[in-house]
């Protein structure tokens, strides 16, 4: 029997992990920088939470979600995203009590059933960042900056920042309207996926990907003249924001979201050359869901970044990150009572914290020397009879096989600098 990783999933072997770790820890860096603090929901929940939060309509909780029933019959959903999560824990753990706003990131997987491509898979992950309980459109900007920031830790440049409100409970109603209305004529010309759409969850009109979708999506009515004087300010102010530092973005009156809890501000950045998934980030203020999952009522913002997209971006780009750390020194020996004082020596090595590999199979020097240089060891120490009976250490140095004898004593204390003597 072959087994064979499920689709959509994949593995990230030791030579990707080099991506992995800057990334996760500029992006560590980057949110600490501005005051954040990380927080860990589970990765499954019930999934009621997850129908409620993203929304009935969704095509996450419509198509895409791995739920399951627990031995004790009870229907839980690995987590599609963060927010709910979040929302959840800051209900249940009464963090509103907690000096506002609370200002939280988190990093992990998350799980959807989407038709695997380049960029999209079943299980990715996701850096997740959340402002809960401010509606100050100075949050709103703050929470783009984070996204920023990291993105230019990481170097990635040439982003494009596309922003816009969605509205709120009191003028979105008005719009919807406005949309179908208008719409309602032009039936024919869209295709079948929006024709459901028209009916069970309007704005998504607007982002069908399809030309004729797309060209009409165009010419629909913006949202912008039907926007409440609430959220018309809350956008203005934001926009004032960013005008005024000086960051390209764009007025995006198309963009909308796939989620049922976003009010006013939406936003996504957006890379080129990636491919057809080419948003690396998505987020926006979500005022009610907070209220919605049983908390009190509390705005909030936020925005997740896919980390494969980040780390397709940087090799789009041709960034490399720095190297994973090599062994300082790598023990060899020859023989039996060899091996012994080798073992001893390598225990006593990490014990002073210096990174140490050793191959413990019994091979000749040629074949560990040779692993030693695989493994980009800065220096072997050889072991050998004649060493153990003289009670010292040959340390070869890799970088010019340079030899030199050291006496067993001193050995650890000349290799620590990280340099061999
Ligand atoms: P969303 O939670 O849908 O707003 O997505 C936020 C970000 O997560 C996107 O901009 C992507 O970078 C990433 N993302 C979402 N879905 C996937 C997926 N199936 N595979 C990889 N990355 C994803």
């Amino acid at each position: 029997m072959n087994y064979r990783a499920p689709r959509g999933t994949y593995d990230i072997l030791p030579e990707d992990q080099a991506y992995w770790r800057f990334v996760t820890e500029q992006t560590r860096q980057v949110c600490e920088l501005y005051g954040y603090e990380q927080i860990d929901v589970p990765v499954f929940e019930q999934t009621a939470l997850f129908e409620r939060g993203v929304g009935e309509t969704t095509d996450i909780v419509e198509k895409e979600m791995y739920t399951f029933l627990d031995r004790s019959d009870e229907s839980m959903t690995l987590r599609p995203e963060f927010t709910a999560g979040i929302c959840r824990a800051y209900a249940e753990r009464k963090l509103h009590g907690r000096p506002q706003p609370l200002r939280l990131y988190t990093i992990g997987p998350a799980f959807r059933y989407e038709r695997p491509q380049a960029g999209r898979y079943r299980q990715f992950h996701q850096v997740d960042v959340e402002v809960l309980g401010s509606q100050d459109p100075a949050i709103d900007l703050e929470v783009m900056q984070v996204a920023w920031q990291i993105y230019e830790a990481v170097g990635i440049k040439g982003l494009s920042f596309q922003v816009n409100s969605t509205g709120c409970p009191a003028c979105r109603p008005g719009y919807i309207q406005t949309l179908k209305s208008w719409y309602e004529q032009r039936l024919d010309g869209i295709c079948g996926d929006c024709r459901r759409r028209y009916g069970q969850n309007p704005l998504r009109l607007l982002d069908c990907k399809k030309e004729a979708c797309s060209a009409m999506a165009d010419e629909a009515p913006r949202i912008a003249k039907s926007l409440c004087n609430d959220c018309d300010d809350h956008f203005g102010r934001l926009r004032s924001y960013l005008d005024a530092l000086d960051r390209p973005y764009e007025v995006n009156h198309r963009m909308v979201r796939g989620f049922d809890y976003y009010t006013k501000t939406v936003f996504e950045v957006w890379a080129e050359g990636i491919g057809a998934q080419n948003a690396v980030c998505g987020g926006g203020r979500y005022d009610g869901l907070i209220g919605m999952v049983g908390g009190p009522e509390t705005p909030a913002i936020g925005f997740a970044s896919g980390i494969e997209r980040i780390i397709l971006t940087m090799k789009q780009e041709g960034i490399e990150p720095p190297d994973t750390p090599k062994p300082s020194v790598f023990v060899a020996y020859l023989g039996a009572e060899a091996k012994k004082a080798a073992v001893l020596l390598a225990q006593e090595l990490r014990t002073a914290g210096i990174r140490t590999a050793a191959l413990w199979e019994d091979r000749s020097l040629k074949a560990q020397m040779k692993q030693a240089d695989r493994l980009g060891a800065g220096c072997v120490l050889i072991i050998g009879e004649d060493e153990v009976k003289d009670g010292v250490v040959t340390v070869r140095r890799m970088a010019d096989s340079t030899q030199a004898t050291v006496p067993r004593a001193d050995v650890v204390e000349a290799v620590s600098g990280g340099d061999a003597p």
